[in-house]
């Protein structure tokens, strides 16, 4: 599983080349024993329950699952398979650094992209391109930049009910699901029984001599591959509960973890992160704005619902647009 990760996230393969190479090593689907197809592949790629992340949640998910692979190698990989990564760039030191903020700011006074610069060899700063005729913005170094970044994805975590809110969310999608899972699993079955059945009486029919053997040929061999169907969709719920945690939760647990995030991270998974969250950065008199991207200003506008409005800190605030206050 790992190795599938790995050569992925080299950039150098595509998912079909790794489908290709990983039936090569023989792997095998756990409970058909089926080679693995290059569909599972892609969500195999996009699971990140191999990461072990949702373990954080203690009790729910105890013992469950362990992380197979480290959550660097799995943002990695989303970073190939999102295009953010240029394979034809070689890498150095095992991760690509890209500069975290450049294409992701505009300038507050003209408009203008912000773009990055390494100076003295080490320092990136990052500063209006200036297309429009001089800017007044100085330039910025990346850390003072990433600061405010950590600052704005705090609040997420900071939001009052964020727990509670991860908390229901987990409840309530185990007992949809469990529940769905119950009811397709007794259809199912009960259809497979009724299924032998038949099959039984029809095979005593033509003992007896009361059908031909074409007709019996014909309606078994027909019920049988209605068998294998319902058989099929049984495993297709068995993997299916596999992957129980939606899409809701996991966004509601990246938000309270936005920040822990891009503090573990630089260069393009930061960018990454911040691509997913924020919307419309714009960089002004030294000040970081932005706006929550769907579902996370919902989250803010959910539990700060007291918001207070003063903003003395240069942030804008446009209320319904969900602008970043204090
Ligand atoms: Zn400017």
């Amino acid at each position: 599983m790992r190795k599938i990760f790995e050569w992925y996230a080299t950039g150098a393969y595509s998912i079909r080349e790794v489908g290709l190479m990983a039936r090569n090593i023989g792997l095998v689907h756990p409970r058909s024993q089926a080679k693995v197809p290059n569909s599972s592949i892609h969500r195999i790629l996009r699971n990140r329950v191999y990461t072990g992340e949702f373990e954080w949640l203690g009790v729910v998910y105890k013992g469950r699952r362990e992380a197979l692979i480290s959550k660097d190698l799995w943002l990695m990989a989303q970073d190939v398979m999102d295009g953010r990564v240029d394979a034809r760039i070689p890498r150095t030191g095992g991760s690509a650094y890209a500069f975290a903020f450049s294409g992701l700011v505009s300038c507050g006074h003209c408009g203008c992209a912000l773009t990055a610069e390494i100076k003295k060899g080490r320092y990136i700063y990052y500063h209006c391109t200036q297309y429009k005729g001089k800017c007044p913005e100085k330039y910025v170094r990346e850390e003072v930049m990433a600061e405010q970044f950590a600052a704005i994805l705090s609040r997420l975590k900071s939001a009052p009910g964020i727990h509670d809110l991860i908390v229901r969310a987990l409840k309530s999608s185990f007992a949809t699901e469990r529940e769905e899972h119950e009811l397709a699993v007794t259809r199912l079955t009960g259809e497979i029984d009724r299924l032998g059945k038949r099959i039984e009486a029809v095979y005593t029919d033509k003992l007896d001599g009361k059908i031909s053997a074409e007709y019996y040929k014909r309606a078994s061999s027909q019920w049988q591959d209605e068998m294998r169907r319902c058989h099929d969709e049984l495993r297709r719920y068995q993997e299916a509960s596999e992957a129980y945690m939606n899409e809701g939760v996991d966004l509601l647990i990246l938000a309270r973890d936005a920040e822990e995030i891009f503090q573990k991270h630089e260069g393009a998974s930061r960018k990454r992160l911040l691509n997913l969250v924020l919307a419309n950065c714009t960089w002004k008199d030294a000040q970081l704005s932005a706006n929550f991207r769907k579902p996370f200003d919902l989250i803010l506008e959910n539990t700060t619902s007291q918001h207070d409005p003063k903003s003395g800190d240069g942030y804008d605030d446009a209320g319904k647009e969900n602008w970043l206050g204090n």
